[in-house]
């Protein structure tokens, strides 16, 4: 998910960067078979992915994960599978500090804080999706760690806490510089 800016085939937008998924969401967006079998208006979606990588893939620089790993110091890969096949959360910490990127763990602030049950149509396994939310709200609720999420407005970042039946969301403050 959300791959489009990794550049357009053969031509790679981070050409030194290695790009890293979890096995389950290469087999799967990365597959022609899975492609035919989709609706067609998902088939685009695995196209973007395939163009995507290709590149990085070609140089060697396509490197799949499996499940939760430690990706590099102080960056790990947590698996929360359900949005799609391989939906991975990423955890970055230093100097005791953390940072949770949730990826597509929610599309709607407006909706998805105050009531997290609701899940949406794009979710592979809507199920594991909202069990995975939930938990993931739950745990950054009673942390109080940084989080940030794809569809979050911008900065995208910013801490939560629990209110009645769901939660608040507080972005960080942000400022141009002068
Ligand atoms: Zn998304």
């Amino acid at each position: 998910d959300h791959v489009g800016g990794l550049g357009a085939l053969n031509k790679p937008a981070f050409p030194n960067a290695v790009v890293r998924v979890d096995k389950r969401d290469a087999d799967y967006w990365l597959s022609k078979q899975e492609q035919e079998k989709a609706p067609a208006d998902a088939k685009g979606f695995f196209q973007g992915a395939m163009d995507s990588v290709a590149a990085y893939a070609s140089a060697g620089k396509f490197k799949p994960f499996e499940g939760s790993t430690q990706l590099v110091p102080g960056v790990r890969a947590s698996s929360s599978y359900g949005h799609t096949p391989g939906h991975t959360t990423y955890v970055v910490e230093s100097k005791g500090q953390k940072l949770v990127l949730m990826g597509d763990l929610l599309h709607s602030a407006e909706v998805q804080f105050e009531d997290p049950t609701v899940t949406i149509a794009f979710d592979t396994d809507n199920k594991a999706a909202l069990a995975q939310r939930q938990a993931a709200f739950a745990e950054a609720a009673k942390q109080g760690y940084l989080f940030g999420a794809a569809h979050l407005p911008f900065p995208a970042l910013g801490h939560i806490r629990a209110h009645g039946k769901g939660y608040e969301f507080y972005p960080v403050t942000y400022s141009i510089p002068r």
